[in-house]
């Protein structure tokens, strides 16, 4: 067969942004801001861009940005991680996972995934010729079952990925959570490839548990991570990944070959801009502004709250609405009410056992008021 992923079509943010666009809808779906970044940091890639920084910068990333992020990184969780050694800035999170899992992962072993999970995890594990061993979160409240996840390790089990703020549920893990995992893993030699694009949005002063945090896990993780997220630059593709010197000099092997490097100006302008921990810091507070302003809209329809504690996504249980299946409301949402928002079941392997929609309210109040007055009336 000529396919080497024969179940993979168009990815469901493609498929609903276009139908969002055909239809005029809010669109709700796709994860992205619809407003600009900070102007100060859009001003900073002209600069370097006239300053002539626009050749290859080095393959691993422009040194000043490493340094900045493992400033970071220490700030935020403790650990130093080398920036010539351990940290590499790839073309957003989708290609770090990639090549993390290229890198690291062998023909025929197995890696676990949680469901739901972000799309792009299983098409690259089977890339990798291994298998996708699809363990359940909890349905209740998307925490991870850490009975399943022991009892689908196996000798072939070669990884795990894992995600928190959670992509579709905004779902955190605890400090505890994260040292269940350490527990479950210390007597294996299994890696942990730790999805962290919304580190930076965790709301109701929690923490975010980040895998870099504990000794013991990150000494087997690799963290990858996003400033299109961060800040609010997702067409950018910009990201870092930060793991042990091992690891990372396997990443590096495959990451040459695969983007070699990226692009410079925008590098430069973000090293320039991370320096400032206002930068990030203040993220919570601004997004948690707008959860609690599009939460507090839907309150009056029959739309059920599920809890959003970090990420900029919004799930509803909307069975006392329509009994469409996930795909068929989402689609009817966008064509009949005139919002956009995104299915669970492209994110699992069997269909949710619950009718859930997913919202981004990353977008602009105005965005979001208009998207409540058709959603208040359901
Ligand atoms: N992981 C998760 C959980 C995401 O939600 C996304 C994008 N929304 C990515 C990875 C990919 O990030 P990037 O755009 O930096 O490739
Ligand atoms: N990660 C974004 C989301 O979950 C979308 C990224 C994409 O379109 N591939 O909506």
């Amino acid at each position: 067969p000529v396919s080497r992923l024969p179940e993979v079509g168009t990815t469901i943010f493609t498929v609903m942004s276009a139908l969002a666009q055909q239809h005029g809808a809010v669109n709700l779906g796709q994860g992205f801001p619809d407003f600009a970044g900070d102007p100060a940091l859009l001003d900073l890639v002209t600069e370097a861009m006239q300053a002539g920084l626009n050749q290859y910068p080095p393959m691993t990333g422009v040194p000043a940005l490493r340094e900045a992020v493992s400033r970071k990184i220490e700030r935020q969780h403790g650990r130093r991680y080398d920036p010539d050694t351990e940290i590499t800035i790839t073309a957003g999170a989708t290609q770090a996972l990639l090549t993390a899992v290229l890198a690291l992962v062998h023909p025929g072993d197995e890696v676990i995934v949680l469901d739901p999970c972000y799309d792009s995890y299983v098409p690259a594990i089977t890339l990798a010729g291994a298998r996708a061993v699809r363990v359940p979160l909890r349905v209740d409240d998307f925490g991870p079952d850490f009975d399943a996840i022991g009892a689908a390790l196996s000798p072939r089990t070669r990884a795990i990925i894992i995600n928190t703020p959670h992509n579709p549920s905004g779902r955190i893990w605890r400090e505890d959570e994260r040292e269940a995992l350490t527990r479950l893993l210390a007597p294996t030699e299994v890696l942990v490839i730790s999805d962290e694009v919304y580190e930076h949005m965790v709301f109701d002063g929690q923490v975010h548990a980040s895998a870099s945090a504990s000794p013991e896990l990150a000494a087997r993780t690799v963290v990858v991570s996003s400033f299109g997220k961060t800040f609010h630059v997702t067409g950018w593709k910009v990201g870092y990944v930060a793991a042990p010197a091992v690891l990372m000099a396997e990443f590096r092997k495959v990451h040459q070959f695969n983007v070699f490097t990226v692009n410079t100006p925008m590098q430069h302008a973000l090293a320039r801009y991370l320096a400032e921990p206002a930068h990030y810091e203040g993220l919570p507070d601004f997004y948690q502004r707008k959860r609690d302003l599009f939460r507090a809209g839907l309150a009056a329809s029959r739309l059920v709250l599920l809890p959003c504690e970090g990420s900029y996504f919004q799930c509803v249980d909307y069975s006392p609405v329509s009994a469409l299946d996930d795909e068929a409301f989402c689609r009817w949402l966008t064509t009949e009410v005139g919002v956009a928002a995104i299915p669970l079941s492209p994110f699992c392997a069997t269909p949710p056992q619950r009718r859930i929609a997913r919202f981004c309210f990353a977008k602009q109040d105005a965005t979001l008021t208009r998207a409540l007055e058709r959603l208040a009336a359901l």
